[in-house]
C-alpha cells in the first residue's frame, strides 16, 4: 500500500522526533527524492530554522544504513549477516513465531519494545496496541525516560498546560533547571534570550556550565543526584521565613503543612553539604526567585534520572504553588505538554489492554534473562533498546539469548538490529502519513508522506494492521489505513479536524499562551494542586521528598546528558566519529590522564573505552559520555549505558542513568 505523492517541489510536512518544539518544515524534493529539510513558519516557535540533526535527513533517508528490504538472520546471534526475503515471507515468520508462542507458552510470552523512535500520534500505540492487546502479549511500562517527571506532574497537578514558549520573554526570572535547550528543543533559545535582553535574570542548575549557563546570572552546579536538597531548602526558606503565599496555598493546594514538615531541616547550610553547592549560592538563588514575577520555573528531564529524580522533580514543581508565582502571564511551571491535547491513541484502536504482566523497560537486561514465563518473541520498534536501555551488557546478554525470536522494525541498521532474527525496514515521517503533537510547543500537526518509501520500506499502521489480519486477529470496522486512524482519533476533536483541514495546523482550547490558574488549572480531580499527592508517597516506599544518600560517594560521578548530534539514539549512524569521556581538568590530573588519552571507565556493570578530554565546564567529581551513542563511536563498542545500573526511581520507575558511579583508568 503505498500513498499518494502530492506534486509541487517544495512540500509541508512536520517533525515528530523526540523533541519538544515539533518544527513545522519545508522539504525540497528532487526526482522524488528529499534533498533538503528546513523549518518553515506554520509552526509558530520554529521560526523558519530547524536542527542540524533534521538538517541531515537525506543521510539518513537515502544513506549506507538505511534498512530497505527485509531480511532472516543467516549467521550466529549478533554477527549481522542476514538474507533478504520478501514482506511475504517476513510477515509470514514474524506471525509464525508469535502465534506458536502464544499457543505454546501463553501471551506473555510475546513483549512489544518501544518507545519515542517517533512521537508522531499514528506510529505508535495504534494497529500495534491492536496486535498485542489481542494476542494478550505481556504490556510494557514506558519508562526509560520522563516517567519520574510525569508521575510528579500528573500527580501534583494533574495534566496542567504549562507556560508557553511565547510567554517566556514575559518573565523576569527564568529557572532552567536540568534542562538544556542548546541541545534539545532549541527553539525555546531565542525566547530566553529576549527575555534576557528585556531584564530578566537566568538561573541555570546544571552540573555542566552548558552553553546557557555560561550566559546566566547564576549557574548552581549540584552533585548529580542532590537537586531535591536544593529544592527542599528553597521550600524550606519560604515556609520558614513567612514568605510562602499561605493564601494561595490554603485556597489551591492540599498538603502544604505536610510539605512543609517534610522540607523542614533542610537549611541552605544542609543542602550545600549534600548537593556540593555553596550554601551562599543557594540562597542567593532563593532569593532572586522570591523576589521576581513573574518567575519562571523550567524543568527539564535530567534532574530526574537518579534515585531521587521524582521527589526533586515533585519539589521543583511545588516551588511556584509554595512561592505564590502563578497567575501572571510568564509565572509559573513549563515542563511536557503533551497531555493537554487529551488523544489517546489506544484506546481509540483497540479494546483495552489485557490484565497482563507489565513489563518495565528499564528492566529489560533481567526481563530477557530471568522473566518467567520466558520471553520468547520480542518485537522491537520505534527503539534501539541496546543502545538506549541501562545496564546494557544485561540487555545484550538477552538478545544473545537462542531460544529468543526478536523482531527488529526500523529504518537503519541499529546496533539493536544487528542482533535480530528478523528485520523489517520501516518508514521515516517523510514516507508516511502522521499526526504531530509537540510537548513544548503547543501545536498539533498533519503531515503527509512527502516521497514514496526507500525501497520495501513500510509504515507502522500498515505493518501491524497486516499482522492482525494474518493472526485471524482482525474484527470489522477496524481501523487501519492512517486516513481512518486520523479518522478514529479525532473523531471527538472536530475543532482540531477542522483546523488541520484547513490550515494543516491545530492549537489546543486555550490557543497556545495559558496563564496558570488564570487559564490553565490542575486537572486533579478536586482542582487543587496536591503538594504530597498520596499515590507518589506510598509508590515511593520511603516517602516522598525523603533524600536518597549518593550511591556510590568518593568515586566519580557518570552524567550522560542529550546531545545537539543525536535525538536519544536516533541518527546517530550518521555520527561515525569517536566519542571522548569529557573529565575536568582536575580529576584528570589526579589520574594522569591528558586530552587525547585512551581511558577505560568502569564499575560493577561494565566497561567503557574511549579517548579523554578535559572539560573545565563540568564540576569537578563529575564525568560526562553524551546519551544515545551507538557502539562505533567507542574503542570497546559499549556506551555509558553500560555502566548505569537498573535500579529504579524513587517514583515512576524510572531509570536511574546519572547514579552511575565509575572508576576511571588510563589505558597504557
Ligand atoms: S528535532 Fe526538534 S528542533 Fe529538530 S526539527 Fe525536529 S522538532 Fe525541530
Amino acid at each position: 500500500m503505498t500513498e499518494s505523492i502530492r506534486a509541487p517541489e517544495v512540500l509541508p510536512s512536520a517533525c515528530p522526533l523526540d523533541c519538544p518544539d515539533a518544527c513545522s518544515l519545508e522539504v525540497r524534493v528532487v526526482d522524488g527524492r528529499v534533498v533538503k529539510v528546513d523549518g518553515d513558519h506554520r509552526n509558530p516557535v520554529t521560526g523558519g530554522y530547524i536542527c542540524a540533526k533534521v538538517r541531515r535527513t537525506p543521510d539518513h533517508l537515502y544513506g549506507p544504513d538505511r534498512l530497505l528490504y527485509p531480511a532472516r538472520r543467516v549467521g550466529s546471534k549478533g554477527e549481522g549477516r542476514f538474507e533478504r526475503i520478501s514482506w511475504e515471507e517476513a510477515l509470514g515468520l514474524a506471525a509464525e513465531r508469535m502465534r506458536e508462542a502464544r499457543d505454546r507458552f501463553g501471551g506473555e510470552s510475546i513483549l512489544p519494545l518501544c518507545y519515542g523512535g517517533s512521537n508522531g500520534l499514528l506510529t505508535q500505540d495504534t494497529t500495534d496496541a491492536r496486535l498485542f492487546h489481542r494476542l494478550g502479549a505481556s504490556r510494557l511500562a514506558r519508562t526509560v525516560c520522563a516517567a519520574p517527571s510525569g508521575r510528579a506532574a500528573i500527580g501534583l497537578y494533574g495534566k496542567m498546560a504549562g507556560v508557553a514558549y511565547p510567554d517566556f520573554p514575559k518573565a523576569k526570572l527564568i529557572v532552567l533547571w536540568g534542562a538544556n535547550p542548546s541541545a534539545s528543543g532549541i527553539h525555546l533559545v531565542p525566547f530566553i534570550q529576549e527575555a534576557q535582553k528585556a531584564g530578566a535574570r537566568l538561573v541555570v542548575i546544571d552540573p555542566r556550565r552548558t552553553p546557557l549557563a555560561k550566559k546566566a546570572d547564576l549557574h548552581l552546579a549540584p552533585r548529580p543526584g542532590s537537586d531535591l536538597a536544593i529544592a527542599l531548602a528553597a521550600i524550606h526558606w519560604f515556609f520558614e521565613t513567612g514568605r510562602a503565599d499561605l493564601a494561595f496555598l490554603a485556597e489551591h493546594a492540599t498538603g502544604a503543612e505536610e510539605l512543609r514538615k517534610r522540607a523542614e531541616g533542610w537549611t541552605f547550610e544542609r543542602a550545600a553539604e549534600v548537593s556540593g553547592v555553596p550554601a551562599e549560592e543557594i540562597e542567593r538563588f532563593v532569593h532572586l526567585y522570591s523576589e521576581a514575577s513573574p518567575a519562571l520555573i523550567r524543568t527539564g528531564w535530567g534532574f530526574e534520572r537518579n534515585r531521587n529524580g521524582g521527589s526533586a522533580v515533585a519539589a521543583a514543581l511545588a516551588l511556584p504553588a509554595v512561592a505564590g508565582k502563578f497567575g501572571v502571564r510568564g509565572g509559573g511551571y513549563t515542563m511536557s505538554n503533551s497531555g493537554v491535547w487529551g488523544i489517546d491513541q489506544a484506546p481509540a484502536m483497540a479494546e483495552p489492554a489485557p490484565a497482563t504482566r507489565t513489563v518495565n523497560m528499564n528492566l529489560m537486561g533481567r526481563t530477557l534473562l530471568e522473566a518467567e514465563p520466558p520471553v520468547r518473541v520480542l518485537f522491537v520498534y520505534n527503539c534501539n533498546p541496546l543502545m538506549t536501555l541501562p545496564n546494557q551488557e544485561k540487555v545484550r546478554q538477552g538478545l544473545a539469548r537462542e531460544d529468543l525470536f526478536t523482531v527488529v522494525f526500523d529504518q537503519v541498521w541499529t546496533d539493536t538490529a544487528r542482533w535480530a532474527d528478523l528485520v523489517l525496514p520501516a518508514t521515516h515521517f517523510l514516507e508516511h502519513s502522521e499526526l504531530v503533537r509537540g510537548y513544548g510547543s503547543y501545536v498539533l500537526q498533519e503531515g503527509r508522506p512527502v516521497v514514496v518509501p526507500a525501497g520495501e520500506a513500510r509504515s507502522n499502521p500498515e505493518v501491524f494492521a497486516a499482522l492482525v489480519e494474518r493472526l485471524g486477529l482482525a474484527r470489522s470496522g477496524d481501523p487501519s489505513t492512517a486516513g481512518e486512524l486520523t479518522q478514529t482519533l479525532l473523531r471527538r476533536f472536530e475543532r482540531i479536524r477542522g483546523e488541520l483541514d484547513r490550515d494543516g495546523l491545530a492549537v489546543p482550547d486555550f490557543g497556545g499562551a495559558p496563564v496558570q490558574f488564570v487559564d490553565a488549572f490542575p486537572q486533579t480531580p478536586d482542582r487543587k494542586i496536591h503538594l504530597v499527592p498520596e499515590a507518589l508517597d506510598r509508590e515511593s516506599g520511603h516517602g516522598l521528598y525523603t533524600f536518597l544518600d549518593d550511591p556510590g560517594a568518593g568515586r566519580l560521578a557518570l552524567i550522560s546528558p542529550a546531545s545537539s548530534r543525536r535525538l536519544n539514539s536516533t541518527l546517530g549512524q550518521l555520527e561515525k566519529g569517536p566519542a571522548a569521556l569529557e573529565i575536568h581538568p582536575q580529576d584528570a590530573e589526579a589520574r594522569g590522564i591528558a586530552s587525547g588519552d585512551s581511558v577505560r571507565i568502569w564499575n560493577e556493570y561494565g566497561e567503557v573505552r574511549v579517548a579523554a578530554r578535559l572539560n573545565p565546564d563540568l564540576r569537578p567529581g563529575v564525568v560526562y559520555l553524551p546519551k544515545g551513542l551507538w557502539s562505533h563511536n567507542t574503542l570497546s563498542g559499549t556506551t555509558a549505558n553500560a555502566l548505569a545500573p537498573d535500579t529504579l526511581t524513587d517514583i515512576g520507575k524510572g531509570a536511574c542513568f546519572n547514579d552511575a558511579r565509575v572508576e576511571i583508568d588510563k589505558i597504557p
